[in-house]
């Protein structure tokens, strides 16, 4: 019993987060930076912040992540760290030469309040960064918001330095994906290819976080958003962003400084959230939606109708990140489950007004959300009245040991497994694979629990 000192008794804790159900804003502004083409992230902070972020990503995507760092010592703790970012900054452009460096701030530089904007401009007036190399950050104290706030930042930043309206229309429509696996991106593109509809998608992480091993050594993959794409989201004709959180604040920034009107939908995750997105893009681009696209669907619809009887009336627990979370929970109540337990750390109030519209058919749904939530009180929770089910990232693996439940790893980060790096979970693919992990694992439990008599061959 790894987490034997867990009780169900609830008691007042104000001061206290035991597991918090988030991390700092970051990681989520380094992943954000690495889906665009060329770029080297760097984080303007002590070096213990860079090898944290760094570490985060390249357990959950196993790949080696890039990232560079201002390496405060103390003189900097103290007089600020703008010695250290025009150095690191020149340094960056000499040896790695990099077309785009994204810098995003820590607690300490943030607390100090080093202004990035203007050391940017004082290493470009030394010649330290080429005519050539660009040089943009977002603002990421991890004191606030979470991961995801700090993705969002980062992405809105890209529109607010790069996206230009030049006045001659390009006719295509800005995809912002929001926080989703390389595997989700690359499944967004093909849904918008199959609807023949041109996309600008950024940040796209894709050809980066799950890039193929050539045996040719490039410092900067393949894949990634141009400066050029970015820039041109200024022309498009219209912006779909998924995911409120990680999404919105780019779509906005799209319609209030280059005039591209736009929507922010749900993560395209399950069934209705994947019509919502189908149709939307569909209508942004006036195209109708191709044969082989329905026919994914009903490939969806007839998995979920043969296997109902294995979903229906289970008991779901989950944690992680918003957008994730409100699409997650309305895809289990069309499987017939009942997300009971909900959790996150990201703060924003529109989380629960989003989250309680969902599940207003579940009265016994009990939601935690802010800075001090925690996966201790959702264990409580369980303690209290079980689950079936589990469903986040790789912190639950305790909880799924300790109390039996099956367990499906959604999220980040997850530390020990490989699948979402290859199996998206958006779209009517993702559809597929999502309830078919949730399958495998309660056939697993029952094989495992069944009495000799009852063990069956045959589903
Ligand atoms: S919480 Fe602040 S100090 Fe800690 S790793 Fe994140 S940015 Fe650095």
């Amino acid at each position: 019993m790894l987490l034997r000192h867990t009780n169900a008794e609830v008691a007042p804790r104000e001061a206290l987060t035991v597991n918090p159900a988030k991390t700092c804003q970051p990681i989520g502004a380094m992943y954000a930076a690495l889906g665009i083409r060329d770029c080297i992230p760097h984080s303007h902070g002590s070096q213990g912040c860079c090898a944290y972020h760094r570490s985060a990503l390249s357990r959950h995507y196993k790949e080696p992540v890039l990232a560079a760092t201002s390496s405060f010592t103390e003189g900097s703790s103290v007089f600020g760290g703008q010695a250290n970012l025009l150095q690191g900054l020149e340094t960056l452009f000499k040896v790695y030469k990099p077309r785009v460096v994204a810098v995003h701030t820590t607690c300490l530089s943030e607390t100090i309040g080093d202004d990035i904007s203007q050391i940017a401009r004082k290493a470009r007036e030394e010649g330290k960064v080429p005519p050539e190399g660009v040089v943009f950050h977002a603002n990421t104290p991890s004191y606030v918001g979470s991961h995801v706030t700090g993705f969002a930042s980062m992405v809105k930043k890209m529109v607010d330095s790069f996206s230009e309206n030049t006045g001659t229309p390009n006719g295509r429509v800005n995809l912002v994906p929001g926080w989703v696996e390389p595997a989700d991106m690359r499944e967004l593109k093909r849904v918008a290819a199959l609807l023949n509809v041109p996309i600008t998608m950024f940040p796209d992480t894709s050809g980066v976080l799950d890039r193929a091993l050539t045996g040719q050594y490039k410092l900067f993959p393949e894949g990634g958003a141009t400066l050029e794409e970015i820039k041109s989201a200024g022309d498009s004709r219209y912006s779909l962003g998924l995911g409120p959180f990680a999404s919105a604040p780019a779509v906005e920034a799209l319609d209030s400084k280059c005039k591209v009107p736009g929507e922010v939908l749900d993560l395209p995750i399950g069934l209705a959230a994947t019509d919502r997105f189908v149709d939307a893009l569909r209508k942004a681009a006036g195209v109708p939606v191709p044969p082989a696209l329905d026919y994914e669907r009903g490939r969806v619809v007839d998995l979920l109708s043969d296997m109902q009887q294995y979903f229906y009336g289970k008991r779901v627990a989950l944690w992680g990140d918003p957008d994730q979370l409100v699409s997650l929970c309305e895809y289990l109540l069309t499987l017939g489950m009942r997300p009971v337990y909900v959790v996150t750390g990201t703060p924003g109030k529109q989380f629960l007004e989003r989250i309680h519209e969902v599940l207003k058919d579940i009265p016994e749904a009990k939601i935690q959300q802010g800075p001090s939530s925690d996966m201790y009180l959702l264990h409580q929770w369980i303690k209290q009245e079980k689950v079936d089910l589990l469903i986040g990232n790789s912190y639950g693996k305790y909880i799924s040991r300790d109390e039996e439940i099956p367990f499906v790893r959604h999220g980040f980060p997850i530390l020990d497994r490989v699948n979402h790096t290859y199996r998206p979970t958006v779209g009517y693919q993702g559809a597929i694979n999502l309830a078919l992990q949730v399958l495998d694992v309660f056939l697993e439990k029952k094989d495992r629990e069944a009495l000799e008599e009852n063990f069956e061959l045959i589903l």
